[in-house]
């Protein structure tokens, strides 16, 4: 066992022996419940504890404690620490136990409830915690906060973003200032998955409804940009199009690579050639990432030639040095063309390059080959970042 388990694991013991010992006094005093046979369930926890045991001691002293207000605390604490430790079955049988006890006042069964909840949640009885959390809609507020974020937690693994929205906007009555911006942020990115299930039906005018709402939420909020374009792009409005994408330069410049096949593809639907050189033009004069720069290569390679291609990449390549400008340097190079080990060296950039990560969690560090609005690692929304910008960003 690690030490710093064990010692948990004593200070748990020793506040199980206080809890007891008031458990014990009380009931010398009010006799109400039958005399268990606590001692010696006592004593059975320790040598548990002693013989490196814990769960079974845990478990021991459990039924060691008596339940009344006084030792609430201590029994919830156990279910807590059942569920942490992975036990969710025996943290929700604590949990039930306690519950069927008619000596606990409403704010204590409410207590109760809500670590039924959260055992519930991660033990993915998403209907049963649902349930609960209903009921618990109408008890004292710190209760209502924590069981509202658990409803949050539900309504998102099941993707229910409408309930989702429901009860954020019911947090956002009743929590502290500084957890309002988070849970906006996380409104807006559930109006967007919305917007974004209307568009796969086609149902452009209910998906710019969501959007709006999205960008009501967040301002900053990049994704909605990015929808706006697709939906405007999808029902041809393509200067709409581009005026939506564009604002991502001001939202957070970061992502900017992601909007650009749709720009080019709208300029080009338009037939405005000598705009999107313009936009082309502008572009290089920013301060690019290196996924950026290295679509506008490629572009300019399709479009004006090697030459072209090569010229603007010589310019750039000494104030982004990547690694996907290097491997496109060597291509462009007519001498690499028949050389064999630059052909192979290619070979093997590309390789490396398709399982790179391309994107990052700037939260808790997730590496991803794919940009996701939602973090797999830390579950927090709109904090995966392309890397190169992330590069960019510290560098500066
Ligand atoms: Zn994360």
């Amino acid at each position: 066992m690690e030490f710093s388990n064990l010692i948990l694991l004593l200070l748990m013991f020793i506040a199980l022996a206080l809890a007891w010992y008031s458990g014990y006094k009380s009931q010398l005093k009010i006799k109400y419940f039958p005399q268990k046979n606590t001692n010696k369930d006592y004593s059975i926890g320790l040598n548990y504890l002693l013989n490196d045991e814990p769960d079974q001691s845990i478990d021991a002293f459990i039924s060691s404690l008596e339940i009344n207000s006084n030792t609430l605390e201590s029994h919830l604490a156990l279910g807590n620490l059942l569920r942490r430790r992975g036990k969710v079955d025996g943290s929700i049988a604590v949990y039930q136990k306690l519950l069927v006890n008619s000596q606990l006042n409403r704010t204590e069964l409410n207590l109760i409830k809500l670590g039924l909840v959260k055992s519930y949640v991660a033990a993915g009885l998403l209907d049963r915690a649902e349930k609960l959390i209903d009921e618990l809609k109408v008890a004292d507020t710190d209760i209502q906060i924590a069981v509202l974020n658990q409803g949050l937690t539900v309504y998102q693994l099941e993707k229910e973003w409408e309930k989702g929205i429901m009860v954020i906007t019911d947090l956002l009555k009743l929590c502290p200032l500084n957890q309002r911006e988070g849970l906006q942020i996380k409104a807006s990115h559930f109006y967007c998955e919305l917007a974004e299930k209307e568009l796969e039906f086609q149902h452009y005018n209910q998906a710019k409804d969501y959007l709006n709402k999205a960008v009501s939420m967040e301002k900053s909020n990049v994704r909605t940009s990015l929808v706006k374009g697709r939906i405007e792009f999808e029902q041809k409005n393509y200067k709409q199009a581009i005026k939506a994408l564009l604002k991502i330069s001001s939202q957070n410049a970061s992502y900017k690579a992601e909007a650009f096949d749709l720009i080019i593809a709208s300029y080009q639907a338009m037939d405005k050639q000598l705009k999107l050189n313009k936009y082309i033009e502008s572009s290089l004069q920013e301060r690019l990432s290196s996924s950026l720069l290295l679509l506008i290569i490629k572009y300019i390679k399709n479009t004006e030639g090697e030459e072209k291609a090569k010229e603007i990449l010589s310019q750039k390549i000494s104030t982004n040095p990547s690694i996907e400008l290097l491997g496109q340097a060597i291509m462009l190079n007519e001498k690499s063309k028949n050389d064999f080990i630059a052909i192979k060296f290619n070979e093997i950039l590309e390789e490396y390059l398709e399982n790179k990560s391309k994107y990052q969690c700037e939260n808790c560090g997730f590496d991803l080959k794919k940009l996701h609005w939602l973090c797999p690692g830390c579950n927090e929304w709109g904090k995966v970042k392309p890397i190169d910008s992330l590069l960019i960003e510290s560098a500066h």
